[in-house]
C-alpha cells in the first residue's frame, strides 16, 4: 500500500510537539550559532540525547567559540565531553577542528560537502547541521528516518546512504529540513526500533508495518512469563546474543535500558572483559533475571555471562579443558529441554597467529556440543569469529587470508554445518549485507562494510523449534550487534 507522506508527516509534526525536543535541535533553539550546532551534533553521534546536554553545557562553558575551543588540549577536552560515546575519538576530532576551519577562513560551512571535510564530521552530521544551523534544503538521515521510512515503504533501502539519495528524489522538499527531527522524536518515543508502540501510534491505521513486530504489553499478571505471553517453560522463548566489547564500556552507553527494551527471556554475552564485582550493582544485577558469569582469569579480557529469567536446573563452567577456560570462553545453562551454550571463539589474530589454537578450540567445542545434544536440543550462540560464506562479509576476496575468513576457519565452519548443525539466521534470510560486526575504522558500520559473525546455531535434531532469527543491527553500544532466536 502506497502510503501519502504529506499525511503522515503533518499529522506526525502535531504529534511530537509534545514529545522531548532532540538535543540537537533544541541547542539550535537556544543558540543560533552554527559552531556549538556543529559540536553539539559531533557529540551527539551514538550518545543518548541527555549524555549529550550535559557534555556540550560542560564544553562550552570552558570553549564558547572556535578560538576557545583551540586553547584545550586534547585530554582536557577529552574530561569534559566524557562520558558521551567515543568520547577520546570526539576528544581528537575537536582538538583538531580548529585548524581544519583554517580553509574555511574560521567560518563553519553551510554545505554539507565541505562539512564533511572537518575531523569527525560524515554525511549524516554535516547534513544536520546544514539544516538545523542553516535553514538550507538538506536531508539527514539518521537510523530512525532511515528505519522508519523503510517500514512505511516510502523507500526500499538497505543502508542511511540510500535512503538519504531516495528522499532527495522523491521527498517533497518542504519535508526535508523537518523530517528529521519529527522522525527522531517519533522513533524515540513511540516508534521505537525494539518493538513499536503500534497499538498507541496515531497513523497506524495506515501504516503498512513492513518488518514490524509490534510490542506487546507485559501485565503484571504475566510475569513469569515470556516477553511474548506464553508461559516460558513451554512456549517461544526469545533468546538473545550480544558481543558487548566490554561491559564497563558498554554500561556507559545505555546498556541496562537496552537490555530491558530487548525484554528477553535469556540474554547471552560475550567479550565482558570484566569481572562482576568491579561492575556496578545496575548491571550485577538486572532487575528480573538471574546472572551466571564465566570472567577470564586475566583480567579485562574476554570472558562471558548470560542473564536468565529462567531458573537453569544446572549450570556448566568451560567445557573441562584449562587452557580454553582460564580464557572464559564457553558457559552452558541446562533447562529442562535444552542446554544454551554461549561461546566466545578466539580470534586467529593477525598473520594467523593463533590459528591452531582457534582451530583445536573449533573441534573441541564442536565434540562437547554433540556430546551435550546426546541428552537434547543444544542452542549455541555467540562470536564465532568467523564469517562462513562470501555473502556474509562486505569484501570477501581482500580478505581471503585474513583472521575470520582464512580458509581453514571457513572450512571448520563448512565441518560444523555439514555435521547437521543450523545456521538459524540463514535459515529465514539469504539477503547479502547483513552483518552484525563492523570495524571501529573508516566509518565501516556508517557503510555497513561489516562481517556476520555472530550466530545462534541449533543441533540438526532441534530444527523445528526454531521460530525465528535475526540482527539486531540498530542496536549501538558494541562494534558487534546483538542477534536474536525466538526458540520453541
Ligand atoms: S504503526 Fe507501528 S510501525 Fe507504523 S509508524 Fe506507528 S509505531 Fe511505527
Amino acid at each position: 500500500m502506497a502510503i501519502d507522506i504529506d499525511y503522515f508527516l503533518k499529522i506526525l509534526a502535531e504529534e511530537v510537539r509534545n514529545y522531548q525536543v532532540p538535543v540537537v535541535d533544541l541547542i539550535a533553539v537556544q543558540t543560533k550559532d552554527p559552531f556549538r550546532i556543529l559540536v553539539a551534533t559531533i557529540l551527539s553521534a551514538r550518545t543518548k540525547d541527555e549524555t549529550t546536554a550535559k557534555a556540550s553545557a560542560r564544553l562550552f562553558r570552558k570553549a564558547p567559540d572556535l578560538k576557545s575551543l583551540a586553547s584545550l588540549d586534547e585530554a582536557t577536552l577529552a574530561k569534559l565531553i566524557y562520558p558521551v560515546g567515543f568520547y577520546k575519538n570526539k576528544a581528537k576530532y575537536l582538538s583538531d577542528l580548529p585548524a581544519a576551519m583554517e580553509q574555511f577562513g574560521g567560518r563553519i560551512p553551510d554545505d554539507v560537502e565541505s562539512l564533511t571535510r572537518l575531523p569527525g564530521v560524515g554525511r549524516k552530521t554535516a547534513n544536520l547541521v546544514v539544516a538545523v544551523a542553516f535553514k538550507k534544503p538538506a536531508i539527514c538521515v539518521d537510523t530512525h528516518v532511515h528505519r522508519i521510512m523503510n517500514i512505511w515503504g516510502y523507500v526500499e533501502t538497505k543502508t542511511p546512504l540510500e535512503t538519504e539519495m531516495a528522499l532527495r528524489q522523491k521527498l517533497p522538499a518542504e519535508y526535508w529540513i523537518p523530517v528529521n527531527s519529527i522522525l527522531v522524536a517519533f522513533g524515540q518515543g513511540t516508534c521505537k526500533p525494539l518493538g513499536p508502540h503500534c497499538d498507541r501510534c496515531i497513523i497506524a491505521n495506515h501504516c503498512p508495518q513492513i518488518g514490524v513486530t509490534p510490542r506487546k504489553a507485559v501485565k503484571a499478571k504475566d510475569k513469569g512469563k515470556s516477553a511474548n505471553g506464553k508461559n516460558i517453560k513451554n512456549g517461544v522463548k526469545k533468546l538473545i546474543s550480544w558481543n558487548v566489547n566490554g561491559l564497563r564500556a558498554i554500561e556507559k552507553k545505555g546498556f541496562t535500558d537496552i537490555v530491558y527494551e530487548l525484554d528477553a527471556d535469556i540474554i547471552s554475552l560475550q567479550e565482558i572483559k570484566a569481572m562482576p564485582e568491579q561492575l556496578p550493582e545496575s548491571v550485577r544485577n538486572l532487575n528480573g533475571y538471574e546472572p551466571y558469569w564465566f570472567p577470564a582469569k586475566r583480567k579485562g579480557y574476554a570472558g562471558v555471562c548470560i542473564y536468565t529469567r529462567i531458573k537453569p536446573l544446572s549450570v556448566i563452567y568451560g567445557m573441562d579443558i584449562p587452557e580454553h577456560d582460564q580464557e572464559g570462553r564457553v558457559l552452558t545453562l541446562e533447562f529442562d529441554d535444552f542446554f544454551l551454550v554461549t561461546a566466545y571463539f578466539p580470534n586467529a589474530q593477525h598473520g594467523l597467529l593463533r590459528i591452531d589454537y582457534k582451530l583445536q578450540f573449533n573441534r573441541d567445542i564442536h565434540n562437547f556440543l554433540d556430546r551435550l545434544a546426546e541428552k537434547k536440543s543444544v542452542v549455541i550462540c555467540g562470536d564465532l569469529n568467523v564469517a562462513h560464506r562470501p555473502i556474509d562479509l562486505a569484501n570477501p576476496k581482500q580478505n581471503e587470508k585474513n583472521p575470520g575468513y582464512s580458509a581453514p576457519e571457513r572450512e571448520w565452519m563448512d565441518t560444523f554445518t555439514g555435521a547437521g548443525y543450523i545456521d538459524t539466521f540463514r535459515k529465514f534470510n539469504q539477503e547479502p549485507e547483513q552483518y552484525t560486526w563492523w570495524s571501529y575504522r573508516f566509518s565501516a558500520r556508517e557503510r555497513n562494510i561489516g562481517w556476520r559473525i555472530d550466530y545462534f546455531c541449533v543441533d540438526p535434531a532441534s530444527e523445528n523449534r526454531v521460530k525465528n532469527a535475526s540482527i539486531l543491527n540498530h542496536i549501538l553500544g558494541s562494534d558487534h550487534c546483538p542477534v536474536s532466536l525466538d526458540f520453541e
